[in-house]
């Protein structure tokens, strides 16, 4: 059981669970996790920003709205976070497990985490690293420390180091390559070649890095290192076994233009470096001679800030990680999974590393993420696939439900069948395979949920379908047995039926047959619109839970009118409290309804988003926002932004959207307030539109600054 922790917290929201305990929500964007003994379990830190609602999902899960997010948390979870509540603080840069405790470094120097014996942690400073320190490596030989002041070696069951480098700083630690007793590392004026022999770690080489500040290494093949370089282009340098050195940059003469202050940086990915430069992705040639650019993969252009995305290899599988993005792909898979922390925070990622007790964990801006394959899980419902609709048609009538009986559907030869799986999830993203015996035998791609198949001979076949969501989430497939009779001019006994019914001649006799036979189509057609009836209403409920508490605007990814709504009341009220100005920045595109007219409603859409980008440029959250106000219409907050800034910021954006393209351009009305006692925010966006509608009237494409 945990204390109480401050007697002062906000709580904003409350969210019982179904065991008994609830959730409570901060106004600093912590999580209070309390079972039903009123004990405080577990504090999260969610966000940086006020939990503003809460609500369970049908799924057992937590949906959490702050003023700019939504998250979705599993409680328990197998994430954890080491944070300012357990006593650790600063910026962590590494950790490493190492003569059994958790070692970290970061802005606080080298900490050494261990179990209290009372269910806590004791964290401990290690004073003969005073700066901050930048990375570890572990293993049974001992703990290597690369710090502001040098390298250090701490063997095991010691408590005096043994400084291997005191010239400088060294910033990387990297294992190399096919060789286990060697390591390079990366000093402020050196490359350090570090090896293990009988006198245990010894520096036998180094090499001066002539003005390169290295961003990152990476060893492709033993000896071929590649450097970004803070100050330049990147560089690839070839050691052969004597230390003889080979050092190629790689500047716009090789492929890789240098884009103003932001250097190209490097990853290796399936034994190919690549290189984002000059907002595009580059590719070395297989020769290894330059780059050129190349289309990024789908996952890739998903990523927030994809200029600095770093691949590390680890036993679990390959990580991608950029500071707002850690996506995962499983060893012996081709898909990328984004990471689903268990509701700790999310954001200022580093490099991950799996420890040897199989923990992963990660650095984060607010601490040390931990996550443990072996926690517990939520309890979840299992789910199957279903079938969201499945009609047949025959020949050129309308589409008619269908109803399997005992999981066998009967088709009339000719009869065409149309589907569409389901899965009664709020996970996004459910893809399908199946199989049909005798005409499609191995599984196919994994695809959409829609499915047509024309018309099948006749005969007898099993019909299977796989579903499978990204989180990796276990599915039931589904198995249904199609029975295709003959048509009845096929069919030899019905042949000699239809015959003898024309013989007998008997109306009564058809007109029952009739009768019986549409009263049970009319029976099973009932029953399943019944059954997705209920699925629908469950999952309409749910979604419209979730729209209520939404904050993102579906197109185009930037905020909603309600999220931005919170943020005024609270950035106004920040502002009168400081006595700091409030800036907002309202932004409409010009003739878009032409511009809708002339290319299509799809067009538009496209440039709504392309729009959504450019205005995102320089947004520094979580303060400032950028809201879709409503249809073509944006909304740019600034707080503490005096007028002759915003109006600078506004003319700015106004000259992107016009370079860009995007294909429209955009008027801009400013106003500025510093915010008095008893005066409403929405006199801010008030005079913001009236400065619009005078840059309308102007003439469009312009910035206009609200009179007073
Ligand atoms: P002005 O320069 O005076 O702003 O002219 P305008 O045509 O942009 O202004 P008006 O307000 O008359 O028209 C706005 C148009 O924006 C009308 C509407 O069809 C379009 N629009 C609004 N929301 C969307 C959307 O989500 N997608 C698309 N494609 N068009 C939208
Ligand atoms: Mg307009
Ligand atoms: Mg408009």
């Amino acid at each position: 059981m945990l204390a109480w922790p401050r007697p002062e917290l906000a709580v904003y929201a409350v969210a019982p669970l179904e065991n008994g305990g609830f959730v409570l929500g901060t106004a600093d964007g912590e999580l209070l996790h309390v079972d039903a003994g009123l004990s405080l379990r577990q504090i999260f830190k969610a966000s940086e920003q006020m939990v503003v609602d809460l609500r369970h999902d049908p799924e057992g899960r937590l949906w959490v709205a702050t003023e700019t997010e939504v998250l979705r948390i599993d409680l328990p979870s197998r994430w954890s976070l080491l944070g300012r509540y357990e006593g650790l603080r600063g910026l962590v840069t590494d950790s490493a497990e190492f003569d059994g405790a958790l070692w970290v470094v970061g802005g606080r120097g080298l900490q050494r985490l261990s179990a209290d014996g009372q269910g806590g942690v004791r964290i401990e400073r290690l004073p003969w690293v005073p700066l901050e320190a930048y990375a570890l490596l572990a293993d049974e030989r001992g703990l290597l420390v690369a710090e502001r002041q040098g390298l250090w070696l701490l063997r095991r069951g010691e408590t005096q180091p043994q400084r291997l480098h005191g010239e400088s700083g060294v910033t990387h630690l990297l294992p190399a390559r096919g060789d286990p007793n060697r390591v390079w590392a990366v000093a402020d004026t050196h490359l350090l070649d570090l090896q293990h022999g009988p006198g245990g770690w010894t520096i036998m080489r180094r090499w001066p890095l002539a003005g390169m500040v290295p961003q990152q290494v990476l060893e492709l093949l033993p000896g071929e290192l590649w450097f970004s370089d803070d100050r330049g282009a990147p560089q690839r340098w070839r050691i052969d076994d004597d230390g003889r050195l080979d050092r190629q940059v790689f500047g716009p003469e090789r492929g890789l233009p240098q884009n103003g202050p932001i250097r190209p940086r490097l990853f290796a990915i399936d034994g190919e470096v690549m290189a984002w430069a000059d907002g595009q992705l580059h590719r070395l040639d297989p020769a290894g001679t330059g780059f050129a650019v190349t289309e990024p993969a789908a996952w890739m252009r998903e990523l927030h800030q994809p200029e600095r995305l770093d691949i590390v290899e680890t036993a679990m599988g390959l990580f991608a990680v950029s500071p707002r993005d850690l996506l995962l792909r499983r060893k012996d898979s081709r898909d990328w999974e984004r990471v689903q922390f268990g509701g700790a925070a999310s954001s200022g990622f580093g490099m991950p590393r799996l420890g040897a007790s199989g923990v992963l964990r990660v650095p984060a801006w607010n601490g040390l993420l931990q996550y443990n394959p072996e926690g517990p899980l939520p309890t979840l419902q299992p789910l199957a696939v279903a079938f969201d609709r499945l009609q047949t048609r025959w020949q050129d009538g309308d589409w008619q439900p269908a109803q399997p009986e005992h999981g066998v559907l009967r088709l009339r030869s000719g009869e065409a069948l149309r589907l569409r799986f389901g899965l009664q999830t709020l996970e996004a993203g459910a893809t399908y395979r199946y199989r049909l015996s005798g005409v499609v035998d191995a599984f196919t791609e994994w695809a959409d949920r829609d499915l047509a198949i024309r018309s099948l001979s006749p005969g007898e076949y099993d019909f299977e379908v796989e579903g499978r969501l990204p989180s990796g989430r276990p599915v039931a497939p589904m198995r249904l047995r199609l029975l295709v009779e003959p048509s009845w001019y096929q069919h030899p006994l019905l042949r000699l039926a239809a015959l003898t019914l024309l013989l007998l001649g008997s109306a009564w006799a058809v007109r029952s047959f009739a009768r019986r036979r549409v009263a049970r189509v009319e029976a099973a057609n009932r029953l399943l619109e019944q059954r997705i009836a209920e699925r629908t209403e469950a999952l309409e409920q749910a979604n419209a839970q979730l729209s209520a508490i939404a904050v993102i605007d579906p197109l185009t990814q930037v905020n909603n009118r309600r999220a931005f709504d919170l943020a005024l009341g609270r950035e106004w009220a920040r502002c009168m409290q400081s006595g700091q100005p409030l800036a907002a920045l309202m932004i409409d595109a010009d003739h878009f309804k032409a511009f809708n007219d002339r290319f299509g409603h799809l067009e538009g859409d496209r440039a709504l988003v392309g729009l959504a980008s450019v205005l995102g440029q320089g947004l520094q959250p979580p303060r400032e926002m950028l809201a879709r106000y409503g249809g073509e219409e944006f909304v740019l907050l600034l707080p503490g932004v005096r007028p002759e800034q915003a109006l600078e910021r506004a003319e700015r954006l106004r000259e992107a959207v016009a370079l860009s393209r995007v294909g429209v351009t955009v008027s801009i009305g400013v106003a500025v307030r510093v915010p008095a006692a008893g005066e409403s925010s929405s006199r801010l966006i008030r005079e913001a539109d009236m400065a619009l509608y005078a840059a309308k009237r102007a003439g469009r494409n312009r910035v206009q600054y609200a009179e007073a």
